[in-house]
């Protein structure tokens, strides 16, 4: 298996561009540049809408399967589980368990040819470029040996693979235009094209992630790795942007050193636990990440980008709230 793609290479990768696919994605970013312009003529409520159903599909990638799938930061009873599957299926990045595969590959393998977006390859190859290409054989051999034991017995993820299919076109492009058209009496043209300028904001929400904050930022835990902590990423993500954290200590379901309030994906999972449908939150003590960042991380720069000196990292221990 591990022999699949035996004959590419970083340098040949380039010569088997996914032509069709370069082109598809190209049509539905003109569609969605039309829908920025529809934007400002059609009903509020269309508006409000697809605003909604972008927070609930970032929940399905964010708290679904980032959080909850690929890095088992709690768990999660059979209603939420399904609530963020079909969330998670709505924002169209591959089913569950291909994403968690990938992610679990990028996290191990960071930073080398078996990651997935290798991060020395520049900025659009992070952010969309190696979905165009096909995979390097150290990606798809890595990935192969990679557990998803736990993926394989959870029902929720194998039904969602099964259907995800004729699912995910059906809920990406089409569920919201039809509400608002339908329900809302919005036109078809503003329904279909501002539910793609939608769709897309989503897609590269979570593709900031891969290419942002790989690239800029600041690398307050471990400076040898490409993560990094990036408030714009963190605003676009309801708080997926504290990335070099996040690489260190993947398993804290608050992704974050701070418990900053624009960490929306944070409270949501703790308002689950208040709910009864999320338990076993696991966290990273305040001494742990001191002692790592000491360690590993750089003691001149904050997490907001702000030049420190010691007292000031004295201080950052006293408000870290957990
Ligand atoms: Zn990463
Ligand atoms: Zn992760």
């Amino acid at each position: 298996m591990g022999l699949r793609n035996q004959h590419i290479t970083k340098e040949t990768q380039y010569q088997y561009v996914n032509w069709p696919v370069v082109y598809f994605v190209a049509f539905l970013h003109s569609v969605a540049v039309i829908g920025i312009f529809q934007m400002f003529q059609c009903n509020w409520k269309t508006l409000l809408f697809n605003l909604i159903f972008l927070e609930y599909v970032q929940l399905g990638t964010m708290a679904g399967v980032h959080r909850l799938w690929s890095h088992r930061s709690y768990k999660a009873s059979m209603p939420l589980q399904i609530f963020l599957a079909v969330a998670q299926t709505a924002a169209r990045q591959n089913p569950i368990y291909t994403w968690v595969r990938d992610h679990r590959v990028h996290h191990k393998y960071v930073d080398t040819d078996a990651d997935p977006h290798d991060a020395r390859r520049g900025f659009f190859f992070t952010h969309l470029g190696w979905a165009f290409m096909p995979r390097l054989p150290q990606v798809i051999e890595k990935g192969e040996k990679i557990d998803l034991s736990d993926m394989r017995s959870n029902p929720v993820v194998m039904f969602q693979k099964r259907y995800y299919d004729i699912a995910a076109p059906l809920l990406a492009f089409f569920f919201a235009p039809f509400i608002t058209w339908y329900f809302f009496a919005e036109s078809a043209m503003a329904s279909f094209t501002v539910g793609m300028f939608r769709h897309l904001l989503s897609v590269h929400f979570t593709f900031f992630v891969n290419s942002v904050a790989h690239s800029y930022g600041y690398r307050p835990i471990d400076t040898t790795i490409s993560s990094s902590n990036s408030m714009f990423v963190t605003v676009c993500t309801m708080g997926e942007g504290f990335h070099n954290y996040h690489h260190v200590f993947p398993q804290d379901y608050r992704s974050n050193e701070y418990g900053l309030a624009i960490c929306f994906t944070t409270y949501f999972i703790e308002l689950m636990e208040k709910l009864g449908l999320a338990w076993d939150l696991r966290t990273v003590s305040k001494e742990t990440v001191l002692a790592r960042r000491r360690r590993t991380g750089d003691l001149k720069t904050n997490d907001v980008g702000n030049q420190t000196n010691d007292d000031c990292i004295e201080k950052e221990d006293e408000i870290l709230p957990y």
